[in-house]
């Protein structure tokens, strides 16, 4: 009876530890996944790239505060033909992503006056005005972007070019 009762433990630890490693293992490989597509995000916000090939320039300038050409971008992908405004008016969404990379900012010097600079609140608001208005080229950029990810992910075959290219797939 004693050894029943311990062979059936052991077995329902064995079932228990089994299940755990496996929910380990299905969330490290989602943290991965989570790891990855922020990389690929991060790669196409900092050097201008096609988010599906990595390869081709989304905008024209490569410098975000050349302002002539601050909103100017390629109509297609140079390397994967990646049609960038899929649809009319295809960007009004990056305004949702412009906010939200905002009030990081926000967040970042709030951070900072909270546990190191202290100024007096005026001082600070306008010190935040003011920075969000020099890093509007950026974040202009960079939710365009983000946008942009959200709906053409970055794949290895575009890259090398091993799948047929027809627009937008
Ligand atoms: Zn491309």
């Amino acid at each position: 009876m004693l050894c029943n009762i311990y062979h059936t433990s052991s077995l329902f630890s064995c079932v228990f530890l089994y299940c755990k490693i496996r929910n380990y293992i299905k969330h490290l490989s989602f943290q991965i996944l989570l790891v990855m597509l922020i990389l690929n995000i991060l790669y196409s916000m900092l050097f201008n790239k096609c988010t599906r090939c990595h390869q081709g320039d989304i905008f024209t300038s490569k410098n975000p505060y050349n302002l002539s050409k601050m909103f100017s971008m390629h109509s297609n992908c140079s390397h994967c033909d990646l049609k960038y405004e899929s649809e009319p008016s295809f960007f009004y969404g990056a305004l949702y992503v412009s906010y939200a990379i905002s009030s990081g900012w926000f967040m970042i010097w709030y951070f900072l006056e909270y546990k190191v600079l202290n100024w007096d609140t005026l001082n600070f608001a306008l010190f935040v005005m003011g920075f969000i208005v020099i890093v509007s080229p950026l974040t202009l950029r960079w939710s365009r972007i983000v946008w942009l990810n959200f709906f053409y992910q970055f794949k290895k075959e575009y890259k090398e070019k091993t799948i047929s290219i027809d627009n937008n797939n």
